[in-house]
């Protein structure tokens, strides 16, 4: 008996049978950019091993103009295949099974030669597209079915026909992007024929016993989106045309609505999907925000859709499904939808990873092998560095003690768990919990690391983390003057009126903090989709409502010294998301400030070089979010008296530390300890 009848059921597609309900989304990892064959087909061989039911493997181009940018993956030639065929070969050996997905990015290519319905830019590109004309458009569909046919031939199982995020096939539906007053613009019979023929053009490419997935933008949330009963239709078309599964596409790359983010509600866009259910008789997919086994099944229970595609959660668990199976679900790594090891690495050309799992597209280099001798270690700090040497030093066979002087493990994942759209990080702090109990590591709470009390251990890890910098600002001492951790842990009251002293990751987590009131929107999806304009596509295109934020629990005022716009150096990916989301809450963002002193009245500042325009900040609490310098006590004193130690996270370096440095450190330390 299973905890996951649904998601653990076959699924029946005629010409095969699908294993279960999961399916692998498609994730540009930049692996196919490296070249190291050997290493992606590591990648999916170790999810097929972990029983997905079927991967979708990142977006190949068509062609030379539809690649996301130039040199991006292609399925050109015979060599191509044959690296290819590395892939599905080592899939199958694993019991696995694999599709393709086909993307053609259209107006979003990141090159001069892109191509698009119309000459309209996309404000996310700087490129304006070429206008395709008839014979360009033909050129097109002909590429997708070639490249389906090749697909066949590499041994993958399947493809996916991607027509969703706002890509070319989806800019062809939608008439802020299709100007066009030909048979492919204009009536949306007209729009929607470019997917039709391309779905009714690789159906006839790749014969009736291959899988093909169309991806449908089932609310695109961007201006003149479709319409749910576009959505339907269209649905229906590509049903007739060739299409044995729907996955859901949600919002375009352009959309100003989170969609995958961490402050987006689990499962939050699955009512989209199930509006569709009854309307096809092929299984839909669907999709964003579902990262446990238990959400996944009552997606499923709830009949939201008959599959469920997660992409991330795999890159922090490649055995997500496996031990869902063997009634081991508190043991998969959880994603925590941060993107700051994978999307955010995509976007600047790096190899994704996972913040969770450091292994994640490192298979074949970062190796967690059975330690050759047994050591005793003891690890001081159980913030994420520590825990992560823990667990893996313990996993590989050492005998690990762990000492924190706090009660509780996690370090400061646990202020960054209280943060309202953060809720994410318990469950990681629960996963380490679990995981120190499964590989056996001794835990001492309630203890500081000595020298004493590393006396006889073989290796020490030190990872006592930071301590917050002192800005040593005139009057900080006053009674209105606190610091972020008396803040965030619950030790200090704080008055209506806020100036936060710097503005970090932590000055934004804290402002998010200090502006909300009662239940979180991550935890209400109602209440998420009106503060973020969330509507339905059968009431305004596109799903396109007016926000309607609640009001700030406080009025909050952020500053920093630094000329440049407040939060730049947040995620690639999420920073626009905090931002907005402040901007919602009145957040007043000052830069290029001095802080000239502190008295009752609040923060006194002034600016430039020059120390002009003497402005009061008034405030009745003022937070210091000044930034962190590394706790290295313990790690001195233990130089001092010669017993060698290894210095990881934020104790090494805390300049631009974040959780996924201190991880991977960890990680990487215990693997060869
Ligand atoms: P810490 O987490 O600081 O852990 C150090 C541990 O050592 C603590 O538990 C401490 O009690 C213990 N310790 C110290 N001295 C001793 C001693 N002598 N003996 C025993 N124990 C000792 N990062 C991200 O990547 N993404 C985010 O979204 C994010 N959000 C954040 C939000 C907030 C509000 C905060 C405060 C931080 C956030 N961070 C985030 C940063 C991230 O939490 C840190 O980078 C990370 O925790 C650093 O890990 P660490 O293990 O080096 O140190
Ligand atoms: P931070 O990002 O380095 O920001 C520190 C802030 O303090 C900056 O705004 C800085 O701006 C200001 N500052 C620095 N020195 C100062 C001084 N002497 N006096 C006054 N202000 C000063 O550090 P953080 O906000 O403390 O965050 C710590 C780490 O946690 C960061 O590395 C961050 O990446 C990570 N984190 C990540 C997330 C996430 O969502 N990924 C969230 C929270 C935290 P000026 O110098 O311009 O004044
Ligand atoms: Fe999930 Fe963050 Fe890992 Fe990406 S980096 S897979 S979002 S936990």
């Amino acid at each position: 008996m299973t905890d996951y009848p649904h998601l653990l059921r076959p699924l029946d597609l005629g010409h095969t049978t699908l294993k279960n309900r999961v399916l692998m989304g498609s994730m540009h990892t930049n692996l196919e950019e490296v070249g190291d064959w050997n290493r992606i087909a590591e990648f999916y061989a170790e999810r097929a091993r972990g029983e997905v039911g079927l991967m979708v493997t990142g977006g190949i181009a068509p062609n030379r103009e539809g690649a996301v940018f130039p040199g991006a993956a292609g399925l050109f030639s015979d060599e191509d295949i044959a690296h290819h065929r590395m892939v599905t070969d080592r899939v199958h050996e694993a019991g696995g099974r694999i599709a393709m997905q086909i993307l053609h990015a259209g107006r979003y290519a990141y090159g001069k030669d892109c191509v698009a319905p119309s000459q309209v830019k996309s404000p996310i590109s700087p490129f304006v597209p070429h206008e395709l004309d008839e014979a360009g458009i033909e050129k097109q569909i002909a590429d997708f079915a070639t490249t389906a046919a090749r697909a066949r031939e590499a041994g993958y199982d399947g493809v996916e026909i991607m027509g969703s995020e706002g890509y070319f096939i989806n800019q062809f539906l939608v008439t802020h992007v299709n100007k066009r007053t030909d048979r492919w613009g204009g009536s949306y019979e007209n729009r929607m024929r470019l997917p039709v023929e391309i779905l009714r053009r690789v159906r006839a490419a790749v014969g009736d016993d291959f899988i093909v997935i169309y991806r449908l933008s089932m609310i695109d949330l961007v201006p003149d989106g479709s319409t749910h009963e576009e959505v339907v239709q269209l649905a229906k078309a590509v049903e007739a045309a060739g299409a044995d599964i729907i996955n859901t596409g949600i919002g375009w790359h352009e959309a100003r609505v989170p969609t995958i983010a961490t402050s987006v509600p689990r499962a939050g866009f699955a009512w989209v999907t199930k509006r569709l259910m009854g309307e096809v008789s092929v299984p839909l997919i669907t999709s964003n925000r579902i990262n446990t086994p238990e959400v996944a099944e009552k997606v499923l229970a709830e009949g939201c859709a008959d599959m469920v595609s997660m992409a991330r959660p795999f890159l922090a668990d490649a055995h997500f499904v496996k031990k869902a199976m063997e009634g081991r679900a508190d043991q998969i790594a959880p994603c925590i939808a941060c993107n700051q090891a994978c999307l955010d690495h995509t976007f600047q050309m790096k190899v994704s990873s996972c913040l969770v799992n450091p292994r994640a597209c490192f298979e074949t280099e970062l190796v967690i092998a059975p330690a050759e001798v047994k050591k005793t270690v003891a690890v001081v700090g159980a913030g994420p560095a520590g825990l992560s040497a823990a667990i893996t030093a313990a996993e590989r066979g050492h005998d690990v003690t762990l000492f924190d002087k706090d009660s509780v493990i996690g370090g400061q994942l646990n202020m960054a768990r209280v943060i309202p759209g953060k809720e994410e990080f318990d469950g990681l702090v629960e996963w380490y919990q679990r995981m120190l109990e499964v590989h056996g590591v001794t835990v001492r709470l309630g203890q500081a690391g000595t020298a004493e009390a590393l006396a006889g251990f073989d290796e020490v890890v030190i990872a006592t983390g930071v301590l917050p910098r002192d800005p040593g600002i005139p009057g900080q001492n006053g009674p209105n003057v606190v610091g972020y951790a008396d803040v965030l842990r619950g030790s200090a009251t704080v008055g209506r009126r806020v100036a936060i002293v710097g503005a970090g990751g932590i000055g934004f987590d804290v402002a998010e903090f200090l502006v909300h009131e009662g239940e979180s929107p991550t935890g209400n999806l109602a209440l998420w989709r009106r503060e973020w304009g969330v509507g339905h596509p059968s009431e305004t295109r596109g799903g396109l409502a007016e926000p309607q934020p609640t009001a700030p629990a406080r009025q909050v005022t952020l500053l920093q010294r630094k000329q440049e716009k407040p939060g730049k150096r947040l995620g690639k990916t999420t920073g626009w998301i905090h931002r907005a989301s402040l901007k919602m809450k009145g957040v007043e963002m000052i830069a290029g400030v001095n802080y000239e002193g502190i008295d009752a009245q609040g923060l006194h500042v002034s600016f430039g070089e020059a120390r002009e325009r003497p402005t009061l900040i008034e405030a009745d609490t003022i937070v210091l979010c000044a930034g962190q310098v590394s706790e290295r006590s313990l790690a001195s004193e233990l130089a001092e008296r010669g017993i060698p130690a290894h210095v990881i996270g934020g104790a090494d370096v805390a300049a631009e530390l974040d959780a996924r440095r201190a991880i991977d450190q960890g990680t990487r330390l215990a693997a060869v300890l």
